[in-house]
């Protein structure tokens, strides 16, 4: 039921008026009584609690207590005039300072008489006082029934200025809610509300700007708090469900030679259990007349590539091209080579473009993509650009998709007249409660277990002074054949210093390390692709048994044989950057261990980050710290997604609730996609009414 009197214009709320209307609408957005009532409350003070004076320490902010005033002093020293009121309980005293309209209050307080003292505690020379306070005769304050519990709204400074203060709102509150009582009707069925327990929609407004006691309260957060999330996965699920009703795919329904050949004949090793189930997903997708939107999860090492190959071949056996794009260089080439070497037995054509692709090689290579004699083809951005034509690209895999762009996602899909199928990895591990808001419009695949075999890494903590005894520990190591890579930090803004230390740090590697007996690789943003790809090859081949690199090898890069893994100044690099670089090793059957060395002095998040790697390597719960220390904001490509603009909830918080909305929505969706039913048609109100527009999330497409 659409409510016209929740639409009025606040400014025909008493005490508003057109002037206050303006300043309101320009600082919060509100024009109308049901904007206004969104203005939630940021915290609340417990008015139902009288301290003595006794009792006042520091740890109060705002104090409520009774006695009296017995006598007032005018103090005019250094210019600046106050009044101070002594005010007595009968556990001690204290006094009331003003600053401001001294000689009307003396006036007017109350003398000898019960009264009720309210404001912020402050402390001088370990005395209480308070500064200001609200001062009310015992007598008053019972007569007016007081709120228990006193909202306090965040108000812009602008507001402030403007005199619009806690009382104001209160004040308006207190008409608004007075005013609209009967009118705020209950939006979600009953099936809803008693599956969830959720206190009533009316209620919960009533409750949030006065509430009668905690209890009440957190009843009231709980339902505003779920009704928000549930119309923010509403809206998540929509736009899949919508996505999926337009873009039919090409269902891949053969299994053919290619996939059966490679499975008996040419998998070099057996999958894991993970493995099998993420490949089944992603077979049913791609069986369906719908175009697939799959995010694959799985920790670093956890064997994605596999998982993207055979993908991929699923789409040749169809007839189809696939494509594999790959944010860094050394990767693409790295894949490249993984590809075409597993795939060669098959007669499958693979081939690499990137950015140092040479003019020949791209004509020819364009020329292949369209007449479908490349099968796959492997790069980096360089495949979205408009000259790359496929004759018909079927499956478009991108590999550490969260190093891309939302843009650049989306230009895959115009590869063909209909969208390729999409398979997005990461090895960048989310919470699960975010993922599900972050990446709530797409299908999740999730790798939860590493290949067996598989050594724990050795995480260890040290500082400069023990780099000799590291040392040797690496001259052990290369000694039973193993390698080993030591990386710098290269943040942009310091560049230059970075890079001496990077060249400073090769120096004296080299001198520790000396030839013949060891070789040592170097690989930094500054030299050439083709300088990079041969530094990676001889490593890769154990021609060179320590590479010193800058973060460059961060993703994906695959050297079974590397054991090692030393991060200098590991106290510059962030948790998921910690976890990927270490993600380096530990690829084969063999013990790795990473080693975080750091300043003697470190800040006390750098020391949590350091402790939280040597303590554990699984990546939820290093992303779950993460988050902890971080904030959701600070996520990769949430800041712009507009997802954490929520009034009341907050998705890391209130992940509880969170996980229950998004149960409701599922079941919803389930039963009525298009809300046609008479029981719900509150909600597609509300929906088209508020969250549509929340579908247009730059995600893909
Ligand atoms: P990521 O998920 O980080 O991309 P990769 O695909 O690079 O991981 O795989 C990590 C390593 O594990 C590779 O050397 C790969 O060959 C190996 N691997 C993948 N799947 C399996 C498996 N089922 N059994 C054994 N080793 C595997
Ligand atoms: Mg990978």
């Amino acid at each position: 039921m659409l409510n016209l009197l929740l639409k009025t214009p606040v400014e025909y709320l008493k005490g508003v008026g057109a002037q206050r209307a303006r300043w309101l609408f320009a600082e919060y957005g509100i024009k109308n009584y049901e904007d206004l009532l969104g203005f939630y409350p940021q915290r609340y003070i417990d008015r139902s609690r009288f301290y003595k004076i006794s009792q006042l320490s520091a740890a109060q902010v705002e104090v409520q207590m009774i006695g009296r005033i017995s006598f007032t002093k005018t103090i005019d020293r250094n210019k600046r005039k106050r009044l101070l009121a002594h005010f007595e309980d009968q556990s001690g005293a204290m006094d009331l300072v003003w600053f401001q309209k001294i000689d009307a209050i003396e006036r007017w307080l109350p003398k000898d008489l019960p009264v009720v003292v309210f404001g912020r505690l402050s402390f001088f020379q370990g005395q209480p006082q308070m500064m200001h306070p609200e001062v009310e005769l015992f007598e008053n304050y019972k007569k007016r029934a007081p709120v228990p519990l006193q909202p306090v709204w965040s108000i812009s400074e602008f507001l402030q200025k403007k005199g619009l203060h806690q009382h104001f709102f209160i004040k308006i509150f207190q008409e608004l809610l007075h005013l609209v009582k009967g009118h705020i009707y209950e939006i979600f069925p009953e099936k809803i509300t008693s599956a969830c327990a959720l206190m009533g929609r009316e209620e919960a407004f009533f409750q949030i700007y006065f509430p009668l006691s905690f209890a009440k309260l957190s009843q009231a957060q709980y339902r505003l708090k779920f009704e928000e999330l549930f119309f923010l996965q509403l809206a998540l699920l929509m736009r899949r469900y919508r996505h999926k009703k337009i873009h039919s795919g090409y269902p891949f329904t053969k299994i053919g030679s290619y996939l059966q050949r490679f499975y008996k004949e040419h998998l070099p090793f057996s999958l894991t259990e993970s493995q099998k189930r993420v490949l089944k997903e992603i077979r049913h997708d791609l069986g369906q007349n719908v175009q697939m939107n799959r995010l694959l999860q799985g920790d670093v090492g956890s064997g994605k590539t596999l998982v993207a190959i055979m993908a991929m071949l699923m789409a040749l056996d169809n007839g189809f091209q696939a494509s594999l794009m790959v944010p860094t260089e050394i990767l693409s080439v790295q894949h490249y080579q993984t590809i075409s070497q597993l795939l060669k037995p098959l007669g499958v054509i693979v081939s690499l473009l990137t950015g140092s692709t040479s003019k020949a090689n791209r004509r020819q290579l364009h020329y292949g993509l369209q007449q479908g004699q490349i099968h796959i083809l492997v790069g980096t951005h360089a495949l979205i650009e408009d000259e790359v034509v496929f004759k018909n690209l079927g499956l478009a895999v991108v590999d550490e998709q969260h190093r891309f762009g939302v843009v650049q996602r989306a230009r895959l899909w115009k590869k063909n007249q209909r969208p390729p199928h999409m398979l997005l990895m990461t090895a960048t591990p989310i919470p699960r409660t975010l993922s599900m808001t972050l990446y709530g419009d797409l299908d999740i695949s999730v790798i939860d277990e590493l290949p067996p075999g598989r050594k724990t890494i050795r995480t260890l903590h040290r500082y400069e002074h023990a780099r000799l005894e590291v040392f040797g520990f690496f001259k052990d190591q290369i000694a039973r054949g193993r390698q080993i890579y030591i990386v710098y930090p290269l943040i942009e803004e310091s560049e230059k210093i970075d890079y001496k230390n990077l060249m400073d740090g090769y120096e004296s590697i080299s001198r520790a390390f000396p030839l013949p007996n060891y070789r040592i690789g170097i690989l930094h943003g500054k030299m050439s692709p083709n300088e990079k790809s041969a530094e990676m090859a001889r490593f890769q081949k154990g021609e060179t048994q320590i590479m010193v690199s800058t973060t460059v090898i961060e993703v994906g890069v695959d050297v079974p044989n590397a054991t090692v893994m030393l991060i200098e100044s590991a106290e510059r690099f962030g948790l998921s950057q910690l976890h990927q670089l270490r993600g380096r090793v530990g690829r084969g059957g063999e013990q790795s261990y990473c080693l975080l060395m750091s300043d003697e002095k470190l800040s006390s998040e750098a020391r949590i980050r350091i402790e939280v790697m040597c303590r554990t390597s699984d990546g939820f719960e290093i992303a779950e710290e993460d988050l902890r220390l971080r904030g959701p904001g600070d996520l990769i490509g949430t800041k712009q997604s507009g997802i954490f603009n929520l009034r009341i909830a907050d998705v890391c918080k209130d992940a509880p609730i969170l996980t229950k909305a998004r149960e409701q929505a599922v079941l919803l969706m389930r039963e009525d996609p298009d809300l046609l039913s008479s029981a719900h048609r509150e909600i597609h109100l509300m929906f088209q009414e508020k969250y549509k527009e929340k579908l247009n999330w730059g995600k893909i497409g």
